[in-house]
């Protein structure tokens, strides 16, 4: 890997998502090596992935080079590497780039998409975990509409306008109602020759309601912001399979669809190595202590999604979202430069700053402890927030400059097909 050896101890990072990213940045100048390992070349700001495969944002926007975190730091450096094994009894990472040895080892490495066992849906299926996948999604989506508008098989064309996505969490929240909103404001525009009221789009979910993580308060509002906005709704209701452009459901409901969106779950990226006392084998998550070691060892560390952490407040564990992976990144980067002084470890203590999710232009809802509201406010408040946790300014100000551009003249600029879609198999080997 040509790192070089140093009498410094060596930290290696697995993973510059936000627990990574957040940790190195504050090992800035300090008596360690570190070297963090990722098996893309950037950060990706999730949250705002929907966004891209809607034509709301540019891939850019949302992804921030890894080397630039390291730039002029001569005790930090970046491989280009995914690992496949930890070898915990010879303290080596085991890559497709070579072996690396760790004195402290911190896997990041976030979650995958979680299938729930169903093959079928995961090769037919379209998913949403990376740039390439919300790319991917975003060709589907234009490839399908030009299909539509120049078939004369009515049948044909009902299936190319029908978009259908599974999971009411945030994700799949927030991808049907940027749908809803492209659909009114801009392929009305776009597709004079095609009757655009014939898009439907259709949101799936197992639960009694949309959003089951947020309040009840928060799931009806933005339950009554989709229905508005004409996204149909399927609550109770469980799909079984997709397969031929078919939806089936445990129940009555079969959809016909050329465009099928999972985003119904996920689960740990995790990477070999571990007993189960330390990878819990159902949730793919490793179980740490107060100051995330993972368990039986003291130099190796998870955070973020792919960490477990039992606590009074969080006895199943913190929320897979940015801020426990942010939070505990920022905290063990205080109990490394700790350990360097000889000084006790701090414990992990999660500060829920709430939870908030986008349904449309001046439609958002918010959960701050008990109090919850909708509407302009929380949507301003939401575009504050991501604008203020892009990683990097000039991402800022182009999603800044973007969105207002958006807001003014009802339009979305991406809507390209920069290279066709691929299926699942194909894109997930390049991913
Ligand atoms: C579509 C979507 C929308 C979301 N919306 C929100 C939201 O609105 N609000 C919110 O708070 N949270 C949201 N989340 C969740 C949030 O993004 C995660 O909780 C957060 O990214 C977790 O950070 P992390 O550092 O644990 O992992 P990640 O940010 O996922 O980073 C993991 C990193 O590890 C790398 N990696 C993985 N495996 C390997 C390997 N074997 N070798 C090398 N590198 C590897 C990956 O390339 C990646 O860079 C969303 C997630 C998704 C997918």
């Amino acid at each position: 890997m040509n790192i070089p050896e140093t009498n410094q101890p060596r930290i290696v990072i697995i993973g510059g998502g936000f627990g990574g990213m957040n940790l190195i940045k504050k090992l800035k100048k300090t008596d360690y090596q570190v070297v963090l390992l990722d098996k893309r070349n950037f950060h990706t700001f999730q949250p705002l992935l929907y966004q891209v495969s809607t034509s709301g944002l540019e891939p850019e926007s949302i992804a921030y080079p890894l080397r630039k975190i390291i730039r002029k730091q001569k005790n930090m450096h970046f491989r280009l590497a995914e690992v496949h094994r930890i070898d915990t009894q010879l303290q080596k990472v085991r890559t497709d780039i070579g072996d690396l040895h760790y004195d402290h080892l911190v896997i990041a490495t976030g979650t995958r998409t979680n299938f729930f066992g169903n093959k079928t849906i995961e090769e037919n299926a379209i998913w949403m975990k990376s740039l390439p996948q919300a790319l991917n999604i975003r060709s589907l989506m234009f490839e399908n509409l030009e299909k539509a508008n120049r078939t004369e098989d009515p049948v044909k064309r009902k299936e190319l306008l029908r978009f259908v996505i599974a999971g009411a969490g945030p994700t799949g929240v927030e991808l049907s109602g940027a749908f809803a909103e492209l659909r009114s404001n801009v392929l009305q525009a776009d597709y004079p020759d095609m009757d655009t009221s014939e898009i439907e789009i259709h949101l799936i979910e197992g639960a009694d309601r949309v959003l089951p993580p947020f309040s009840k308060q928060s799931s009806e509002k933005a339950q009554k912001f989709l229905e508005d906005m004409g996204v149909t709704i399927h609550l109770e209701t469980l799909v079984g399979n997709y397969e031929n452009n078919r939806v089936t459901t445990k129940g009555d409901l079969v959809l016909d669809t050329a465009t099928f969106i999972w985003s119904a779950g996920v689960t740990g990226a995790s990477i070999e190595g571990f007993e189960e006392t330390a990878l819990l084998p159902k949730l793919n998550r490793y179980k740490v202590d107060r100051y995330n070691h993972v368990a039986g060892f003291q130099n190796i560390y998870a955070i973020g999604d792919i960490a477990l952490m039992e606590t009074e407040d969080f006895p199943k564990g913190h929320p897979q979202l940015a801020q426990p992976a942010i939070q505990q990144g920022k905290n063990l980067a205080k109990n490394f430069k700790k350990m360097l002084r000889k000084e006790e470890l701090e414990p992990f203590k999660y500060f829920d700053k709430g939870s908030m999710a986008t349904i449309g232009r001046n439609k958002a809802v918010v959960d701050m402890g008990k109090i919850h509201f909708g509407g302009f406010l929380a949507w301003f408040i939401w575009m504050f927030i991501h604008l203020w946790f892009l990683v990097g300014f000039r991402n800022r100000v182009v999603t800044f400059f973007n969105w207002t551009y958006s807001y003014l003249n009802y339009d979305k600029a991406a809507r390209l097909i920069v290279r066709p879609f691929k299926q699942n198999k194909i894109i997930a080997e390049e991913d």
